[in-house]
């Protein structure tokens, strides 16, 4: 079949140069920033991908992307981070045991002293999707990283909500199809794996139950993320062309991640996988612990369509603004879900501009 956006592009950025500084997470994974600079600025902005996107997700060329919106409104020194849970890289389709507190701890504080060798003192920001913004949130309000000017979490930061049939995949997933099926990761491309293997099986057997659309890997995603037909974004929201290439940007998921949102979930909170675990010894147990001392102003942004993290960022806002009145904003958009907040076709007009206000905001 012939693609009409080629996978991995840089096609979609203005002609501003890219380069790539390779970083190394403090286990031992080679891990990549990402540079898209027009000019120096005052005000450097970190983008960071979640769990099985990549920093393609903020690059796409179907629409107007997130690096040229911020190089036209004045930030012209953009970078992106693509840490262990990016499709860029093999990380999420081998069988691991990683869990956010690994994140948290050894990408995202590597990924930011790789980051300021470059940039100095200027001020950074940091604009966070999905797990990678419950993980450097983690990483922000456990200490791991400090010298945030603002951060954007966008659909959920400390405190992970999800729907009850999400509740029920969470407890009975990763055990049924490790051990039962025999899998150890889920993948958006199982629709194209021969016919009888297993993949094949899940695609076909997971359709049955998604007639929304044509697109299998549409109907994985759904599966692997959430509860709604479908989970992740609204058809009406993307660009065709983005719905169609929707596995190009939403890669295979390991599944013990899910057994640590699972322990959030049932704890309302961010907490660390395994207290006794000696490696993680610097991270609180409860990384809501020290909240009130973390001077960072946060955007917690969602759409009011939210069905993978309902309610999760006006949670936290709710928490924190008794904690620390006035510091942190909540922005909710209508008509929008989870992953379409910055992958939708109108982004540039509804959720962008409130991005970069409050960006600007926060520099003042
Ligand atoms: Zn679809």
């Amino acid at each position: 079949m012939q693609r009409r956006v080629a996978r991995f592009t840089l096609e979609g950025v203005d002609d501003s140069p890219v380069s790539v500084y390779p970083y190394t997470s403090e286990d031992g994974l080679g891990l990549e920033l990402r540079r898209f600079r027009q000019a120096d600025c005052d005000d450097v902005v970190l983008l960071v991908h979640g769990l099985t996107s990549s920093s393609d997700m903020f690059i796409m060329p179907e629409h107007h992307n997130l690096v040229n919106f911020l190089h036209e409104t004045g930030f012209t020194d953009v970078w992106t981070s693509d840490f262990r849970m990016s499709n860029r890289f093999p990380y999420d389709a081998e069988t691991h045991r990683y869990t956010l507190d690994d994140v948290a701890h050894w990408d995202h504080p590597a990924a930011m002293r790789e980051l300021r060798e470059h940039v100095g003192d200027r001020r950074v920001h940091v604009i966070a999707h999905c797990l990678g913004s419950v993980s450097f949130s983690m990483s922000l309000f456990g200490g791991a990283v400090d010298d945030v000017t603002s951060l954007v979490c966008n659909s959920v930061s400390l405190t992970p909500r999800v729907p009850a049939w999400s509740r029920v995949k969470l407890a009975l997933g990763p055990a049924l199809l490790e051990y039962l099926v025999g899998v150890s990761f889920l993948d958006s491309r199982f629709g194209d794996a021969p016919p009888l293997t297993r993949g094949w099986m899940i695609s076909r057997a997971v359709s049955l139950f998604h007639r929304e659309c044509d697109v299998r890997a549409c109907h994985m995603e759904s599966f692997m993320w959430g509860s709604g037909r479908p989970a992740m974004y609204s058809h009406d929201t993307l660009d065709p062309a983005t719905h169609a290439r929707i596995a190009d940007l939403l890669g295979p998921s390991g599944l013990h991640y899910f057994r640590h949102v699972r322990k959030m979930v049932s704890a309302g909170r961010a907490v660390r996988y395994d207290p006794s675990d000696p490696r993680h010894t610097e991270l609180p147990g409860d990384y809501l612990s020290g909240a009130a001392d973390i001077t960072t102003p946060v955007m917690f942004l969602t759409g009011d369509q939210n069905h993978v993290f309902p309610g999760a960022n006006a949670a936290c806002y709710e928490i924190l603004e008794k904690l620390a009145p006035g510091r942190h904003e909540l922005e909710i958009i209508p008509g929008y879900g989870h992953f379409d907040t910055f992958t939708g076709k109108n982004v540039h007009l509804d959720v962008f501009p409130k991005v970069v206000d409050f960006l600007k905001r926060s520099a003042a």
